[in-house]
Parts: structure tokens; C-alpha cells; sequence
């Protein structure tokens, strides 16, 4: 947690103390004693989380594949409660459900004016919840409560009629899956889509966007069985590999959801003429590019942090026209209490803490 003020004085906090889930190093979880978040500016909220999903980046902090220093507080996809509001947070009240995007940003700087909110020049490089010092030390939302800035900016409501633990991913895993191709199937173009990945979330939204969107052909390439099943479920075609292949066939669209830098060669070398290809992974070290390919097919490669908050309302609605509909894949709820054991044995491509 960031600048937490304990309680002093006249105006002691209605808590001093809660509970958040810490990673402590690979394969260690434990739930801690910590202060307990609080409205540190006007333009904060305090929120209870009700339902937090991995992403597939807290699968890699759990196993100590991803270079975040331990410890910290982990979870940035969740939905919550108001419990406490800042005195100029204009749009949201106490006792709202709410989805909150997963990096913090202001809403008014210059990036986030031109909807780069992942670059928003009035937090740390690389905010986010969830992942400690590196990104911010933001707090994560395994956690009784959890401090958000920029509540006006940050801040959707949970829509009418709808299960809330629907939208935990929306401005994170969902976002990031749709503009990996959703932008190159609007035009109705019949389109071939490969992408290449294994059991995680980001690559089998990324298959069930494509379909939903009138792509023409579905490739899955995978060295997962449990993900070419749930691949198959979604109207791909798996090419079941143990090796990332040098190429698989042309496609316009690729889509490489992997931290394996020879998966994302896969992607680029199997991307047709003028093809884009986007890299939903984060590579842990620099990747030998064929930029001869790349250069003499005119191949568009794009990567990058996904616009969370910026995206947030869009993706929203993929969610409630029916678009997109999170849990037809691979996904399993556990109750609060049983968070811990779930995150270290993985049940699911996605996993979501939840409690009422
Ligand atoms: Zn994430
Ligand atoms: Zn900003």
C-alpha cells in the first residue's frame, strides 16, 4: 500500500487494520495483517472487492516465471463496492458496484486525452494494481478493501441484470484480447486468424473474439491439450504442436499469446503480406526479429500495454450486446476464502475469487 496514514488524533480510521493476500515468492501465498486502505485524495474511493479474476501475467507471478520482486499484494481485475468516497469524486456514491480498470490513470493529462491511458503522465510508468513496487505500489485487490484513484476516471458501474463477476477482466485480459482482432475484422473482410498460445485466457478470448467477429478461419497453434479442447469449443481449428513451428500456413490476422519469444516468431512468420500481427505477451528479455520477412511482406506488428481505462466502457458493452461472454470459456469461481489453494493448482484458464 502507498502513503498509508495510520490512525492518529481525532479522526482515527474506521479500521486500522485489514486482510490482503501477499505474494511472498514463488509458489508462497499467505494472507496478511496490513493497514487498511483509505482515501488519501479528494478524488479517491475506497473499495471492497467482491469478485477478482486472474490474469494470465498473476499465473506467471505465482510461479515465480515473471520478474516482479516479492513481496506484494496481487489482483488488478475486480469488481467491488463503494465504501468510501473522496470529496470531489463527482460520478459514483457510496454502496455502488462498480468495475474498476487495472491501471490507474487520471483522465485528463495528455496521453490520457488522446485515450493512451496506459501512458498517463500523472502516475509511475507502468501503473497497475496487483504487482507491487515495479508498477506503482498500488495495492492489489485480494484484499478487504483497496484504494483507487481517479474514482470519475476509473470507475464504471456494474450494468442492471448482469452477474458482476462477468466484468472483473473487461478493462484488462478482455480489452487486451479484443485489439488484438477485434480492429482488423471490422470491415466484414473474410479473414484468417491464427493465434498462437496455450492455456491461457488472453489467446482463447483472442479465438473467441475472432469468432464472434465473422473471421473466416480459426487457427489455434498449441503445445496445450487443455487448450486445444477449449480452442475447438470455440470453432477453431487446433494445429496440436510440442515445438512452436517456424510457420504455420498465411494468415492476415496473428495473434501471439505467449511469453515464448518462439511462439511470437511463429506469429510474425505465419502473418501474410500486409497481415497484422500483435503480441499480447510480455517477453522477459529482447527477441531476435525476422525483420527481412517482416520488411518485404509489410507485416504491421503491434504490442504494447492495452488502454484500460480508456477501453474500459467499450469493453463493457461487448459484454452486455452478447459479443463477448467470458465465462462460456474456461472458467471457474471459488469461493473467497479458497483463493489461495485455487491460484497455486490452477483449475482454469481464468479464475475468479469471489464473496457477496
Ligand atoms: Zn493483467
Ligand atoms: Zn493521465
Amino acid at each position: 500500500m502507498k502513503n498509508i496514514l495510520l490512525s492518529a488524533g481525532a479522526c482515527p480510521p474506521k479500521s486500522q487494520g485489514m486482510r490482503a493476500l501477499q505474494y511472498q515468492g514463488p509458489n508462497q501465498l499467505e494472507w496478511i495483517e496490513v493497514p487498511a486502505a483509505q482515501i488519501e485524495a479528494p478524488t479517491d474511493v475506497v473499495i471492497r472487492p467482491i469478485a477478482v479474476a486472474t490474469c494470465d501475467l498473476d499465473w506467471g507471478i505465482v510461479r515465480g516465471q515473471v520478474p516482479f520482486p516479492a513481496p506484494f499484494i496481487l489482483g488488478h481485475e475486480f469488481v467491488g463496492d463503494i465504501v468510501e468516497t473522496g470529496a470531489d469524486v463527482r460520478d459514483f456514491k457510496v454502496g455502488q458496484r462498480v468495475s474498476v480498470a487495472f491501471q490507474p490513470s487520471c483522465g485528463h493529462c495528455g496521453p490520457c486525452g488522446t485515450g493512451a491511458s496506459a501512458a498517463c503522465s500523472d502516475v509511475p510508468p507502468t501503473s497497475m494494481f496487483g504487482v507491487g513496487p515495479i508498477s506503482g505500489d498500488w495495492g492489489g485487490a485480494f484484499a478487504d478493501l483497496i484504494r483507487v484513484p481517479y474514482a470519475d476516471n476509473m470507475l464504471l458501474k456494474v450494468p442492471k441484470g448482469f452477474p458482476p463477476e462477468w466484468f472483473t477482466s473487461v478493462s484488462d485480459n478482455v480489452a487486451d484480447a479484443y485489439r488484438a482482432v477485434g480492429p482488423f475484422l471490422k470491415d466484414g473482410q473474410p479473414s484468417r486468424v491464427l493465434v498462437v498460445g496455450n492455456h491461457d485466457s488472453l489467446p482463447l478470448y483472442a479465438a473467441a473474439f475472432a469468432k464472434q467477429l465473422g473471421a473466416s478461419k480459426i487457427t489455434y497453434c498449441t503445445q496445450s491439450d487443455k487448450a486445444a479442447e477449449n480452442a475447438r469449443k470455440l470453432g477453431a481449428e487446433v494445429e496440436k504442436v510440442t515445438e512452436w513451428p517456424a510457420r504455420v500456413a498465411s494468415h492476415d490476422i496473428t495473434v501471439c499469446g505467449s511469453h515464448d519469444p518462439a511462439a511470437l516468431v511463429t506469429a510474425i512468420r505465419s502473418t501474410a503480406a500486409q497481415g497484422n500481427c500483435t503480441c499480447v505477451g510480455i517477453m522477459n528479455g529482447d527477441v531476435e526479429f525476422p525483420m527481412r520477412e517482416m520488411y518485404m511482406r509489410g507485416i504491421h506488428f503491434h504490442t504494447g500495454r492495452v488502454n484500460g481505462a480508456a477501453v474500459h466502457e467499450e469493453a463493457v458493452g461487448w459484454i452486455t450486446s452478447g459479443l463477448f461472454r467470458p465465462f462460456d470459456i474456461d472458467t471457474k469461481v471459488v469461493p473467497w476464502d479458497e483463493v489461495t489453494e485455487a491460484l497455486l493448482n490452477r483449475p482454469a484458464a481464468k479464475l475468479v475469487a469471489f464473496r457477496e
